[in-house]
């Protein structure tokens, strides 16, 4: 009969965080098998030694190369797999032979773990069980004494070995996180949580319940010193006194956009400045798809109220607070960046510091909806004659249409204001032709989504409200039914090519 394989999870350093089980699973095997660098010591072994006898068989599996330089003919990756499946291949013999082998694991075998390279090579084939281990996550975080993730909150695990910007993108948009596979990494992973806000936050744990541990404030660290065996931590943020700018000191205002609809369009960058806000000031509608969070404070207010919105957040910031004012997609484009930046160039707000994020805008989801209908020159124009004469937007559309540009109409309708489409249909249709393809599209990305492409000349009123944005094409623009026979979708798009080019 074949014998067992055992991924035995080791914990992460102090062997007495090693489980019954493992303990068990060892001094079932007759090999223990363990992953160590060439000329250092396994880590793993040290961790389970006091429970290794002398009729132990030991299988080192020694890692050919330390760093990604090899002259193996299919490079790091060739090397690898070549010593994976010859490590595999040693430990099939034993199983073949009927003795059982624990392949130790350092932390959980499962987790970033070399026993993985083995388990998948053979766990088909033999019976196998794997022994969970405690991760360095959690003991880092027993480490520092500090909650990792309370309630709702994300808590994202990282490799340090993530390009720069990727890392910065994930941290700037989580609320906990822990860094793993520091050393080498570790200047980019500083970057990373400077560029994300989050360096004041983070926490360094070097060898957690091992030998030598260190903990320390992660901006303290000497980049130099830091080996593979260390993690950087973003704990919790629920419960956590704030610094407040204090007493004469400024907060901030960060303009944002939620993009068009739900979360799948909020940016990482302003998904993390709504966690990181202590204010929400914003349009109702707006604030009510952010999700709430403890000790944040929101202020919805109607729509209509864009310049006291715009003060009030300063006032906030001016107290020390960091405020997030808050729109729908972009938030520079018909929306609050404007107004903010119009008070914040009044001496009393002058030293406010105040940016702004940008974010998914309605025409480029619709857009992307339909096809690619501003695949080529566009212009976008409000219809609402609430802050403008209607006679400048006419003398627009008549300018835009002229130059044969693609439309993005934005505010198109409302309950109050419905004759607006009409004429802009009527407008429009002294440049273009009747056939010209109109994308209607509602509620991108909402519950209620409706995107439907019809031509200028049928273009209806009735059909359009404060939900919709509309593309008019220019007089490239095509929409063409794909698929067989030509029934299915019809996909609107605009060539990058104009005639004669
Ligand atoms: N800052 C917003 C625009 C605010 S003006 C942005 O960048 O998208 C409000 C107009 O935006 C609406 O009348 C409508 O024309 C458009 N709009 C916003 N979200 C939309 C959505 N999900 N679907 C269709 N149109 C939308």
């Amino acid at each position: 009969m074949n014998g067992k394989l055992y991924g035995v999870g080791l914990g992460p350093g102090d062997p007495s965080l090693m489980t019954l089980r493992a303990v068990e699973a060892i001094a079932e095997a007759d090999v223990v098998a363990y992953h160590s660098a060439r000329h250092g010591r396994s880590i793993a072994r040290s961790i389970a030694a006091k429970h290794l006898r002398a009729d132990h068989v030991e299988e080192p599996l020694v890692y050919p190369l330390t760093t990604e330089t090899t002259d193996h003919p299919g490079g790091y990756r060739g090397a690898m797999e070549e010593f994976y499946a010859e490590a595999a291949a040693r430990l099939a013999v034993h199983l073949d032979a009927g003795r059982t082998v624990a392949v130790l694991a350092e932390g959980d075998p499962l987790f970033y773990g070399s026993y993985m390279h083995m388990h998948k090579r053979l766990a088909d084939r033999y019976e196998t069980e794997v022994i969970p281990g405690v991760t360095s996550v959690s003991a880092a975080a027993a480490r520092l004494g500090t909650p990792l993730a309370e309630g709702e909150e994300v808590l994202t695990i990282l490799p340090g070995t993530l390009p720069e910007e990727e890392l910065t993108a994930r941290l700037a948009s989580t609320d906990s996180a822990v860094v793993m596979k520091l050393g080498r990494t570790f200047p980019s992973v500083r970057r990373a949580l400077e560029g994300a806000g989050r360096l004041a936050d983070a926490r360094y744990v070097e060898r957690a319940t091992m030998e030598g541990e260190r903990l320390a404030a992660l901006a303290d660290v000497d980049p130099e010193s830091v080996p593979y065996f260390s993690v950087a931590v973003l704990p919790s943020r629920v419960d956590v006194e704030r610094p407040t700018a204090g007493e004469g000191a400024c907060g901030e205002v960060v303009v944002v956009g939620t993009g068009p609809a739900g979360p799948l369009w909020l940016t990482p960058e302003t998904r993390g400045a709504l966690a990181a806000a202590d204010d929400l000031v914003g349009y109702t509608t707006y604030l009510d798809r952010v999700p709430t969070r403890p000790g944040q404070r929101r202020h919805g207010s109607d729509n209509r109220v864009e310049a006291e919105r715009a003060e009030f957040a300063l006032q906030l910031a001016l107290r020390g607070r960091r405020v997030a004012v808050v729109s729908g997609g972009d938030p520079g484009i018909f929306a609050m960046a404007t107004a903010v930046l119009e008070a914040a160039c009044e001496e009393a707000y002058a030293h406010v510091p105040v940016r702004v994020l940008p974010g998914v805008t309605a025409a480029h989801a619709a857009a992307a909806r339909a096809g690619a209908p501003l695949g080529h020159d566009f212009a976008t124009i409000s219809l609402s004659d609430r802050l403008k004469p209607w006679e400048v937007i006419a003398e627009r559309l008549r300018a835009a249409a002229s130059a044969d540009l693609v439309l993005a109409l934005y505010n198109p309708g409302s309950r109050s204001r419905t004759w607006q489409v009409g004429k802009a249909r009527d407008l429009l249709l002294e440049h273009r032709a009747p056939d010209t393809p109109v994308v209607v599209a509602r509620d991108v990305g909402g519950s209620g989504e409706r995107v439907r492409v019809v031509r200028l000349g049928e273009l209806d009123p009735a059909e359009v409200d404060m939900r919709t944005v509309l593309l008019v094409g220019s007089s490239q623009t095509r929409a063409v039914r794909r698929g067989d026979g030509g029934d299915g979708e019809e996909v609107v798009w605009t060539p990058r090519r104009y005639p004669e080019a």
